[in-house]
């Protein structure tokens, strides 16, 4: 859980980094970053998800396989703890990642089965 508000760093202070750009290394690109916890900024073309977006996956995996509330509450709660919807550092490739790890294994299914419900 970060928890930070996130500060951006001046335009002077960036820190070069590989950028990737629909899903292709596209060479390196200053990176802002947050002057409070040091994160630094995603700027992957792909916006990343809300935590509705997640929960609503939850509720569609719940009408498929056997998932219990404490489950649903568990995955939240992991969600959180890991900052998901902290999208100023998480592009969405890596929140779906996330994602699918702690989905299939609070629930024990198989990652295809979270994969496919992601669009
Ligand atoms: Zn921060």
């Amino acid at each position: 859980m970060s928890g930070c508000e996130h500060k951006i760093s001046g335009s002077r202070e960036k820190i070069w980094l590989p950028y990737y750009f629909e899903g292709r290394d596209r060479g390196l690109k200053p990176h802002p970053y947050c002057t409070e916890c040091g994160l630094i900024k995603n700027l992957s073309s792909e916006r990343p998800r809300s935590i509705g977006y997640f929960m609503n996956i939850i509720a569609e995996l719940g009408c498929r396989h056997k998932v219990a509330k404490i489950q649903t509450r568990l995955i939240a709660l992991e969600m959180e703890r890991q900052a998901l919807d902290d999208k100023f550092g998480m592009d969405r490739k890596q929140q779906e990642d996330l994602f699918v790890e702690i989905t299939t294994r609070i629930l024990n299914i198989p990652a295809r089965a979270v994969f496919e419900l992601l669009t």
